[in-house]
């Protein structure tokens, strides 16, 4: 009945089509206690219509903002503004009688250049919404948030300041199947690395692998709750050439082969030191903090147009000495999740400091290097994104992309949210043809919402310390975690 109403709202204002989903449909017709919370108000006439496609910010519960009526085009009695201080917040109650996904846009103008708001569902932080630019009032693309059957709240917040709020749309979204094809983009991969992706493959959306970045925090991990995760994070970092003649040394490798032994799967990240312009100063900008771009000179978009200069040789002697390791892997039989350039999109590291174009040419230069010239053919490999609108413009391509990852860190602890909208955000930005793994997290997503709303990560990773906090994730927390049917363990994967 409820989704009648829905449809001929729609339908009447013409914005929206309601999809119904292939894979969960909705099923009033077997419920076998027949409406078990009479409504108190049963009256057609009175009962407030939830009309869920289009919300007026005005009728919100407004804090330190007013309705105005200045700018022109706004819909409905007006829209708010005034988002200048911190405590700054729209509120806007919504029920809705079907939980699932929604997508989510918002109407907004943004006068003075690009702002961001946070936005909330429920008292969760969902993520910073971008506001491009905008004298009339526009709507944003579609976030995808998670929605319970009854009320729900969804809170605006300051962000950046200096937006204004006109209406929310929401439409209910699908959730496609999730299946991708088992297969991988380097042809000459190995039969133990095809057999790890067919693993991940079929694992895809029934359960999700447990994973933790550092071997001392697996050990810490393994000696509270007796469990090993089935994946643990490694770091090539101290492999750099720039940080090794400053005296650093690494045993990743070492320890991976180990953990490969003894049953487990191993990731690797690269926090690629540049390989020269370290500014090396105290207060941030020290040797071994060069992965981040303002502790280094070094420009990416400058060596990748001269192939025949001395950075871009530089690159390479990087690249060679990284494949050293990844060798040993290789001919200890490691399949290895690689993850090299992760998180460039947010430009605060070198890889991605001078835009898309000249990083997507060092992926594709290590890519190469590493799989045609080192003949590394036991690498899966991980590009890490964002569901930004942006994130296709850095995407390096399926021919050389397996897996898309994403990492996440909450503005504080306590959210353990599925990251449904996250991760269908990122189903959908990627046409559903590649797996999507949450490649490093802070508070580990809870299980049981991550199967009721279908969050089908294909594996977590906890970074560091965030595992031993004891806010973060608390101790019996992660006892539900790592115990839970859904969580795949070390002592559960397959010989
Ligand atoms: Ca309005």
């Amino acid at each position: 009945m409820v989704l009648v109403i829905s449809c001929l709202v729609l339908a009447c204002t013409g914005i929206v089509q309601l999809e119904p989903d292939p894979i969960n449909p909705v099923d009033p017709g077997v419920n076998p206690n027949p409406n078990p919370n009479p409504d108190p108000d049963p009256d057609p006439d009175t009962d407030p219509d939830p009309d869920p496609d289009r919300i007026e910010a005005e009728d919100g519960t407004l804090t330190g903002i007013a309705i105005k009526q200045d700018r022109a085009g706004f819909s409905g009695q007006g829209y708010v503004d005034g988002f200048d201080a911190n405590q700054d917040s729209l509120e806007l109650a919504i029920e809705v009688r079907t939980s699932g996904l929604y997508l989510l846009s918002i109407a907004y103008a943004a006068p003075l250049g690009k702002k961001v708001c946070d936005l909330y569902a429920n008292g969760k932080f969902v993520q910073g919404v971008s506001l491009e630019p905008s004298e009339r009032f526009v709507e944003t693309a579609g976030i995808r948030i998670f929605l319970k059957a009854g009320p729900n709240v969804i809170r605006i917040g300051k962000g950046w300041g200096w937006f204004e709020i006109d209406y929310l749309v929401l439409v209910l979204a699908s959730t496609p199947p999730l299946s991708v094809e088992n297969a991988l983009v380097n042809p000459a991969a190995s039969d133990k690395t095809k057999a790890l992706m067919a693993y991940l493959v079929k694992s895809y959306g029934k359960q999700i692998l447990s994973g933790q970045q550092d071997l001392s925090q697996a050990d810490w991990l393994f000696a509270q709750i007796g469990k090993r995760p089935a994946v643990l994070g490694l770091d090539m970092m101290d492999y750099s050439p720039s940080r090794v003649e400053r005296g650093t040394t690494s045993d990743a490798a070492e320890r991976a082969i180990e953990w490969w032994k003894a049953g487990g799967i191993v990731a690797f990240c690269w926090h690629w030191n540049a390989p020269t312009g370290l500014i090396d100063q105290p207060g941030g900008r020290e040797w071994y903090k060069g992965f981040n771009t303002n502790a280094s000179t070094f420009d990416i978009a400058r060596a990748m147009a001269n192939p025949l200069s001395e950075d871009y040789k530089l690159l390479e002697r990087d690249i060679d000495a990284i494949a050293e390791q990844l060798i040993k892997l290789r001919d200890a039989g490691v399949p290895v999740l690689w993850r090299p350039l992760h998180e460039a999109e947010g430009g605060w590291f070198w890889w991605g400091a001078k835009g898309a174009e000249a990083c997507k040419k060092l992926y594709r230069l290590l890519y190469d290097r590493l799989t045609r010239v080192h003949k590394l053919n036991n690498l899966i490999w991980v590009w890490t994104s964002t569901d930004t609108r942006n994130a296709v413009a850095w995407y390096p391509g399926d021919q050389v992309v397996d897996v898309i990852g994403t990492d996440v860190y909450a503005p504080g602890p306590g959210s353990h949210d599925s990251l449904a909208g996250l991760f269908y955000n990122l189903v959908s930005i990627y046409g559903g043809r590649k797996l999507i793994a949450l490649t490093e997290n802070d508070a580990i997503p809870d299980i049981e919402a991550a199967i009721e709303q279908r969050a089908g990560w294909a594996w977590f990773c906890t970074w560091g310390g965030f595992i031993r906090d004891g806010q973060y994730n608390p101790a019996a927390f992660l006892e539900t975690v790592y115990n839970h049917t859904y969580v795949l363990t070390m002592d559960e994967l397959p010989p």
